[in-house]
């Protein structure tokens, strides 16, 4: 199936009826600094490069950030930090993404999430996760040139490793642990995907410094090598070739605690 029809379908998703009722909402209450604007209201479709060779993937639409504007991270705290990381790395065209009319666009990079409607509390349930995750999986099949994925968080990090067993890739199941800068080498057949696991650029892990800009550029960095070099370079062996792992890599069970 291709993109667009994937984002129709998302568009006119129900299989979650709370949830839709409630980023609709949302929707007409508003927010008082967007009290001015029309807000989306709908599921949130993937959005940028049919021939991404990476693949971000978040947790699910800020209430007035992607719930507002249409379009992933845009329009919060956590766009203005992903953006520019994604163009001083040559991904985007522009640092700024504040609504779908902005002209941003995305190169060699696709952006989407483990749900695509707006949860209360940031908090996707877990049936809400299974009922998107078919979405993430035919992004994934429409994506056929994807080396490298980036997972936004523990939650992120789950759907991805979700997603690559259903799709047959081999990996060691040891090594898939959610960590800022881990890389998890996964192969089926001759292809080789990575993923590599990101803090969340929420305003709480970047206010807090969880997160910070040289952590975050680190990340888009090792992707531009790993494609650069061949996705199918071995980690563990980056790792000692480059000294040492990241130096923000710190070793985390999953959370659902986390913001996105
Ligand atoms: S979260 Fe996903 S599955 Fe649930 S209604 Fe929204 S688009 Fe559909």
């Amino acid at each position: 199936m291709r993109l667009e029809q994937i984002a129709a379908q998302v568009v006119r998703c129900q299989r979650c009826p709370e949830l839709r009722a409630y980023i609709a909402q949302v929707a007409r209450e508003k927010k008082r600094a967007h009290m001015g604007s029309d807000y989306w209201g709908k599921p949130v479709p993937g959005f940028g490069d049919p021939h991404a060779s990476v693949m971000l993937v978040g947790l699910a639409p800020g209430a007035h950030g992607s719930n507002r504007t249409g379009r992933p991270f845009t329009g919060d705290a956590s766009g203005d930090f992903l953006y520019p990381a994604l163009y001083r790395a040559g991904f985007a065209s522009q640092p700024n993404a504040t609504d779908p009319r902005d002209g941003l666009q995305l190169r060699g990079a696709f952006i989407t999430a483990a749900a695509r409607c707006a949860p209360p509390a940031n908090k996707p349930t877990p049936q809400e996760l299974r009922n998107c995750f078919p979405y993430l999986v035919e992004e994934f099949d429409a994506l056929p040139r994807l080396r490298v994925i980036v997972a936004l968080g523990a939650i992120a990090y789950g759907a991805v490793i979700k997603l690559l067993r259903e799709r047959g890739f081999s990996f060691d199941p040891s090594a898939a642990v959610f960590a800022h800068g881990s890389e998890l080498r996964t192969t089926k057949g001759r292809r080789t995907v990575v993923l590599i696991a990101s803090y969340h650029p929420s305003r709480q892990n970047t206010n807090t410094g969880k997160l910070t800009v040289p952590m975050f550029d680190a990340i888009f960095t090792r992707a531009n090598e790993l494609l650069a070099r061949g996705a199918d370079e071995d980690p563990s062996r980056a790792a000692r070739a480059r000294g040492s792992v990241h130096p923000s890599s710190r070793r985390e069970p999953p959370s659902s605690s986390e913001t996105p």
